[in-house]
C-alpha cells in the first residue's frame, strides 16, 4: 500500500516523500481513507504508531480545497483545531503540519501555555486554518477575541485520555459547545475509559472505530528488561548502565519533579550530559532542553510522565524508568517512547523491594511476565548474596541518618530513644511505676514523660 493509493495530493505526496516516508503505517492505513469521507472516528492507536500523520494528512486533503495565497485574515479562518493534552505535544503536532504543509498555502499555528500570548496573538490575527492547542491557552486566547471558532470544520482531540487524567475535561466541553454542530470530530486515545466514550456520545456522530494494537498493549518491538536494586543504589547502576551499554541517548523517567531534579544533578556529578524536563520548567527551557536532547548534546532526558508525553524523538534507543509508576498504563506510555515507528529499543526498569506491587499491576495490564533480574555488582541487599558476589562499596552502601547540628540539637527536640525510666516520688524517692503487664520497668519514648519522672542513665541532660 502506497500513500498515493490512499488519495493523497501530490503537494501533500511530495511533502512525506520528504520526511522519509516510504508507506503508511497501520493506523494511516485505516483512518485516512475513513477520514477522508468526512466520518467521525475514535482511535485507538499507540504512542509512535504515525497517528499524527493519520489525522493531520486527510484534513490537509479536505482543507485543500480552502488552500488560498490571499493577504486577507478573512480568507483563513480556523478550519481544522486540534487539541493536545501537553505543551511538548502540541508543539511536537506544529512541527508535523508545517512539514506536511510545506507545498499547500495553508496556514498552521501551534499555542500553548507558559511562553508569551502575543506572538501567537499576531499569528492568530493574521489568519490561520489549522490550529493546534491546548485546552487552558485556547480558552485564553477566545477570551481575548484573538481567535473565531465558527468555521471549525474538523475536531481533533488527541490523547483525549490523557487529557482527561490533567483534567481538562470541562475545557474540553466548553470548547467544544463554542464549534459548530456540522463539523467532523476525530478522537484518539490509547484507551477508552467510561469517560472518553460518554464525550464521544455527546459530542459525535455514529463515530467509526479503529483499532492497530491491542489496548494497554506494549510494543514487540521493546525487549523489557526489570532489574532489582536496592533503592539508594539506583542512580549508580543507572550510571553503570548508562556507561556499560554506552547509551547515547536515553530518557529516564520519574514519579516526581523534586526526584528528576535531583537525579539529573546527581548524573550530572556522575560525568553525564543529564538534564531534567518537568512541568515546573519555563517553557523557553523546556524546548530548548528537548532540541539539546535532539541533537545529542543532552544524553540523558530525566523526564516525569506528564513532561515526557508528546516527546517525539525517533528511534529513541533506550527509555529507563527510574521509578515504577503508579498506574500501569503510563508504563505503556514510558515505554513507547522508543522502537517507534518499527525502530527497536530497549526499556529497562529499576526495581526495589517496595515496588512489587506495581510491577505486577504492569505484568497484569500489559499481560506478559517481566522477570526481574539482578547486574552483577549491585546484588539487592534483601538477597541472599551468591559467592563471588562482591559486596557494595562503601560509599553505596545504605544511608546512615545524619548527625544533627547543634543548632538543630538546640531547637528541636531529642530523638525519640526509648529509654528506661524509674518513677520518683513526691519526696525524691523512687517508686515502682505500677503497670498494667505487671512488669516493673517499660520503655517509653523520652518526648512523653512526665516531668515527675527521672531518667536513668542521664540521657537527658
Ligand atoms: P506519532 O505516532 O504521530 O507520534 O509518530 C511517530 C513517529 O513516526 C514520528 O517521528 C513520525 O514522523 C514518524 N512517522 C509517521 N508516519 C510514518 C511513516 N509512514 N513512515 C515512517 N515514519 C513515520
Amino acid at each position: 500500500m502506497t500513500f498515493a493509493e490512499l488519495g493523497l495530493s501530490p503537494e501533500i505526496l511530495r511533502a512525506i516523500d520528504e520526511q522519509g516516508y516510504s508507506e503508511p503505517t497501520p493506523i494511516q492505513a485505516k483512518a485516512i481513507p475513513l477520514v477522508l469521507t468526512g466520518r467521525d472516528l475514535m482511535a485507538a492507536a499507540q504512542t509512535g504508531t504515525g497517528k499524527t500523520a493519520a489525522f493531520m494528512l486527510p484534513i490537509l486533503e479536505r482543507l485543500k480545497k480552502f488552500a488560498n495565497p490571499s493577504a486577507s485574515p478573512a480568507m483563513h479562518p480556523v478550519r481544522a483545531l486540534i487539541l493536545s493534552p501537553t505543551r511538548e505535544l502540541a508543539d511536537q503536532i506544529g512541527v508535523n503540519a508545517k512539514a506536511y504543509t510545506r507545498y499547500l498555502p495553508l496556514r498552521a499555528t501551534t499555542v500553548f501555555g507558559g511562553i508569551n500570548m502575543d506572538p501567537q496573538t499576531q499569528e492568530l490575527r493574521r489568519g490561520v486554518e489549522i490550529l493546534i492547542a491546548t485546552p487552558g491557552r485556547l480558552l485564553d486566547h477566545i477570551g481575548m477575541k484573538t481567535v473565531s471558532l465558527n468555521k471549525v470544520d474538523v475536531l481533533v482531540l488527541d490523547e483525549a485520555d490523557r487529557m482527561l487524567d490533567m483534567g481538562f475535561i470541562q475545557d474540553i466541553r466548553k470548547i467544544m459547545s463554542m464549534l459548530p454542530k456540522q463539523r467532523q470530530t476525530l478522537l484518539f486515545s490509547a484507551t477508552f475509559a467510561t469517560e472518553i466514550k460518554r464525550l464521544a456520545e455527546d459530542f459525535m456522530i455514529d463515530p467509526q472505530l479503529v483499532e492497530v494494537a491491542r489496548q494497554n498493549s506494549t510494543n514487540e518491538h521493546v525487549e523489557q528488561l526489570v532489574y532489582q536494586v536496592d533503592s539508594y543504589r539506583k542512580r549508580h547502576l543507572l550510571s553503570h548502565l548508562i556507561r556499560e551499554r554506552e547509551m547515547s541517548q536515553v530518557i529516564v523517567f520519574c514519579k516526581t519533579k523534586l526526584s528528576a531534579d535531583q537525579l539529573a544533578r546527581e548524573l550530572k556529578r556522575d560525568g553525564h550530559a543529564a538534564e531534567a524536563i518537568h512541568g515546573d520548567k519555563a517553557q523557553g527551557a523546556r524546548l530548548e532542553t528537548l532540541s539539546a536532547f535532539k541533537s545529542g548534546e543532552i544524553k540523558v532526558l530525566v523526564a516525569t510522565d506528564v513532561a515526557a508525553r508528546g516527546l517525539d524523538i525517533s528511534e529513541l534507543p533506550y527509555v529507563v524508568n527510574f521509578e515504577l509508576p503508579n498506574s500501569p498504563e503510563d508504563y505503556v506510555h514510558r515505554i513507547g517512547r522508543t522502537g517507534r515507528a518499527g525502530a527497536s529499543g530497549i526499556a529497562i526498569s529499576l526495581m526495589s523491594q517496595d515496588e512489587t506491587r506495581q510491577h505486577e499491576s504492569i505484568e497484569k495490564l500489559i499481560k506478559k511476565t517481566l522477570r526481574p533480574e539482578t547486574v552483577s555488582g549491585f546484588w539487592p541487599s534483601w538477597m541472599e548474596r551468591p559467592a563471588g558476589e562482591a559486596p557494595p562499596p562503601a560509599a553505596e552502601r545504605a544511608p546512615r541518618s545524619r548527625e544533627r547540628t547543634p543548632r538543630e540539637r538546640r531547637e528541636t527536640p531529642a530523638p525519640q530513644l526509648p529509654v528506661a525510666l524509674t518513677p520518683v516520688s513526691s519526696e525524691g524517692r523512687k517508686v515502682l511505676l505500677p503497670l498494667p503487664s505487671g512488669k516493673t520497668k517499660r520503655e517509653v519514648p523520652a518526648l512523653f514523660l512526665p516531668p515527675r519522672y527521672k531518667l536513668e542513665g542521664n540521657r537527658q541532660s
